[in-house]
């Protein structure tokens, strides 16, 4: 199964980074939003982190110049079909998942591969609404995609062993390392992640702690990089409430209940970095705590 041509799907935070790895990687990518303007936005964004990459000596501006030139947007999600890999990164939401993979389906060349980046819905159940279970696999990358090593890769119950090996061959080609999780709830990184953000926002809203004093003692106290709200911003509160409600319904265990504060985050549009304010307020020059 050769793979020299990727479809990806949804150009939000993450479509961006993985159209830009594989890009970087010799790939030649289409990338597929609903939206012109998300199009728009990710080949800017795609554009100055390579920029980054060339400036800090890890990549030559040819380098740049060549992957960007393999980057092609669409907003037809027919022209998706005609690639050997198709990697959905749209919004966690298992309708709007579906619906992508229906409106592909008649246009995929018989060995096509389908994937999607969904960070905690069932693999299985995505690949059975699909003529190819088989060929459908999880590919979650983790954000920011071209810094992050890591790739979980997540068979469904009908994947075949060439497809699992066809991305295990892609993952050392874009110079990451896989890790096989089963397809259970949210995998193994967000399984642990999620949950551990979700408690510190109870921590929040119990008034245990402020959002500073909560960040800071996990940087300092647990010496985690970034702190929990300052990581649920980065990764985006409606995604954090999506995987919480799918480990909830998934596992039947309270001890998954989405904290209500979350929810009342995510139904006041503060989404975090990505719409201008979450845990934190970014619209100024330094963020600043919302409560
Ligand atoms: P995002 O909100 O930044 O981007 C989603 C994009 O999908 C938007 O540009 C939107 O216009 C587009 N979209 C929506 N419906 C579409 C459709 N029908 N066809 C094509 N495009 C459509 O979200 P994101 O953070 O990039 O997350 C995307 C996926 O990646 C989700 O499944 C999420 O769970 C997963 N993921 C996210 C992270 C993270 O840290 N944010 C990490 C790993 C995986």
């Amino acid at each position: 199964m050769a793979i020299e041509t990727v479809g990806v799907v949804g150009a939000g935070q993450m479509g961006n980074g993985i159209a830009h790895v594989f890009a970087l990687a010799g790939y030649d990518v289409l990338l597929n939003d609903i939206s012109e303007a998300s199009l728009n936005h990710a080949i800017e964004v795609i554009d100055r982190n390579l920029e980054r990459q060339v400036s800090r000596g890890k990549i030559a501006a040819e380098i740049k110049a060549a992957a960007l030139a393999r980057i092609r947007t669409t907003l037809s999600i027919e022209e998706i079909g005609q690639t050997d890999l198709v990697i959905e990164a749209a919004t966690e939401n298992e309708t709007v998942k579906q619906k992508i993979f229906a409106a592909v389906q008649p246009h995929l060349k018989p060995t096509t591969i389908l994937t999607s980046n969904t960070s905690s819905i069932s693999i299985t159940r995505l690949a059975s609404r699909t003529d190819r279970p088989e060929k459908f696999m999880g590919f979650h990358f983790m954000n920011p995609v071209p810094v992050m090593q890591l790739v979980e890769l997540i068979r469904g119950i009908a994947t075949d062993k060439d497809t699992y090996d066809a991305l295990h061959e892609v993952v050392k080609r874009l110079g990451k390392t896989a890790a096989s999780a089963e397809d259970f709830p949210a995998f193994i990184v967000n399984r642990i992640l999620i949950p551990m953000i979700n408690e510190a926002v109870y921590t929040l809203y119990e008034g245990v702690g402020s959002v500073k004093s909560i960040d800071e003692s996990l940087k300092l106290g647990a010496n985690h990089p970034m702190g929990p709200l300052e990581l649920a911003d980065f990764i985006g509160l409606d995604t954090c409430l999506a995987i919480m409600n799918v480990l909830y319904d998934g596992l039947a265990d309270t001890k998954y209940r989405p904290c209500p504060l979350l929810t009342k985050y995510v139904e006041a549009g503060w989404l975090g970095r990505k719409s201008g304010r979450g845990f934190y307020d970014y619209r100024g020059e330094v963020p600043v705590p919302t409560r």
